[in-house]
């Protein structure tokens, strides 16, 4: 199991997991993009074919996926503890959890606050995030949900 400074370098002090994003550098969406676009290789060329040859318009998608694709496999952020994140713009935790000496939204005393700068859909999962961090340890939350999906 990894410790909790390792730990933290995945999860923001919001405590999404940051190792999880589209955006991050070092993230799996990224390693199995660029693994995805190896083993696809020339492959417009024979999507083109096949929308007439297996009469399958869906293969008339593959420029757009494919752009998606090398959108996914060239993202850098170094997570929300180390650059600035590229989803977030309005999110206030990162600095305030700075200034309330706090690794983690649900270790502060003000925590669940309003100062979070989050919509309404995104303050739903930080509230249960931290719960879930308070109530079992951030360590064994992070297990839970190491190779989960985010989204
Ligand atoms: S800081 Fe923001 S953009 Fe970067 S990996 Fe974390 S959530 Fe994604
Ligand atoms: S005031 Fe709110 S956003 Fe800031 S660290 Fe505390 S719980 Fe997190």
């Amino acid at each position: 199991m990894m410790n909790f400074f390792e730990i933290s370098e995945k999860l923001g002090p919001c405590g999404l997991n940051c190792s999880k994003c589209f955006a991050f550098a070092d993230g799996s969406i990224k390693k199995l993009s660029i693994e995805l676009k190896d083993n696809l290789g020339n492959f417009e060329i024979y999507a083109q074919r096949f929308s007439e040859l297996l009469n399958k318009p869906v293969f008339k998608k593959y420029p757009d996926f494919n752009e998606m694709l090398a959108y996914f496999s060239t993202v850098e952020c170094k997570g929300c503890r180390n650059d600035e994140c590229k989803l977030f713009a309005a999110c206030n935790v990162k600095q305030c959890s700075k200034d309330h000496a706090v690794d983690f939204c649900f270790q502060c005393k003000e925590f669940p606050c309003n100062q979070h700068g989050f919509d309404e859909h995104l303050e739903k999962r930080w509230i249960s995030i931290n719960n879930r961090m308070k109530e079992n340890g951030v360590e064994n939350y992070y297990d839970e949900i190491k190779d989960k999906s985010r989204y």
